[in-house]
């Protein structure tokens, strides 16, 4: 049994039945994006304001040893930052940091851990703002962010049939990397590729400017933070629509090729290692090259179908995938 696939699987029901329930209670005109895409929407005045908030608990989403704190202080502002980026053009602006730790933790730790925090913040010009601090057994790291804009909002809900799906860079490098880390551990002597493949893992950068440069074209995004499976499950649930993917065409590093003898590996690692926080979006196929030439990182993997379902091929073959989840620590 997969603990992760799971939760996964028993998560995403949960909580569907609690958007349905309290969504269906909201009657307040003021709102544009109700619970259930990756920020909370709502207008001031001529402008939207985005919330998202993103949790990492201590052996279940990290293990202490295996990142340093700094790493961990940027990594929850920007796996924070990427659900920001997911909704369009927005500009990220207030951080909220909810924090737990035993009472045992060094003061360098919480040091370290607050350098990272102010990088990232420093990195995307936003303002510290507040949060809250208890007492935890495992090392808690609970983050809102606020971001604006007066730009069009992209919901994972707008894929249209014969629209294009693209991703923001190469995907699986996170899953690899985790693995190692899980297999080898943090002290383990790795070569420049496996230390590529953690360092996605570890350090995972929000694609807040390809987002900003691409949104006004596309039809639908999200980020990739469960994989692309799940990704591309939640746009096409969301829009009531299929798609045809081709495999081959999913983009993957030269450091996870290096690394992983097996094609079918990288693949599973690819569709479901998760952690990659890249954008996941679709375009209309007019708008697709020019897309491409604004930002060349763009790669597209498939098509949107009516069909209702995501269907994988690799060189034209219908390939079938189970949902296997990603490891659990
Ligand atoms: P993401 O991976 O983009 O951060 P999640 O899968 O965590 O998104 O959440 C999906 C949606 O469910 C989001 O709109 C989020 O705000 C909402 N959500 C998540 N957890 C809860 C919760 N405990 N109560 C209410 N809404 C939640
Ligand atoms: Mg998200």
């Amino acid at each position: 049994m997969n603990p992760k696939k799971d939760f996964i699987n028993d998560e995403f029901s949960f909580l569907k039945k609690i958007q349905k329930h309290f969504n269906k209670k909201i009657n307040d005109k003021s709102i544009t994006v109700q619970n259930g895409d990756d920020c909370f929407c709502f207008k001031s005045g001529k402008a939207n304001i985005c919330i998202t908030k993103d949790i990492l608990i201590e052996d279940s989403h990290f293990k202490k040893d295996w990142i340093l704190p700094e790493q961990l202080g940027e990594k929850a502002i920007e796996v924070n930052i990427s659900d920001i980026a997911a909704m369009g053009s927005i500009i990220p602006k207030f951080v909220f940091i909810g924090l737990g730790f035993p009472p045992g933790l060094s003061q360098k730790y919480l040091n370290d851990l607050y350098k990272g925090f102010e990088k990232a913040c420093d990195r995307y010009q936003v303002i510290l703002a507040g949060g809250d601090t208890v007492k935890s057994d495992k090392i808690t790291v609970s983050i809102t962010v606020i971001g604006k804009t007066q730009e069009k909002i992209i919901l994972r809900s707008g894929a249209q049939i014969g629209d294009l799906i693209g991703v923001t860079n190469t995907l699986g490098d996170a899953g690899a990397g985790l693995d190692l880390l899980y297999n080898y551990g943090a002290e383990y002597k790795y070569n420049k590729e496996e230390k590529y493949l953690i360092s996605r893992h570890n350090g995972p950068k929000a694609r807040l400017k390809e987002a900003s440069k691409i949104a006004r074209y596309l039809t639908s995004m999200t980020d990739s933070s469960d994989g692309l499976y799940i990704s591309l499950n939640l746009i096409m649930e969301a829009s009531n629509k299929g798609a045809n993917i081709d495999c081959e065409k999913i983009p993957v590093s030269e450091e996870i090729i290096k690394t992983i003898k097996s094609k079918d590996k990288i693949i599973d690692y690819a569709l479901f290692g998760g952690e990659d926080y890249e954008l996941v979006f679709t375009v209309p196929k007019n708008k697709a090259s020019l897309l491409q030439k604004i930002c060349p990182q763009v790669s597209y993997i498939g098509e949107v179908k009516s069909s209702k379902k995501v269907k994988y091929f690799y060189n034209g073959k219908e390939k079938k995938f189970k949902y296997k989840g990603y490891k659990h620590f």
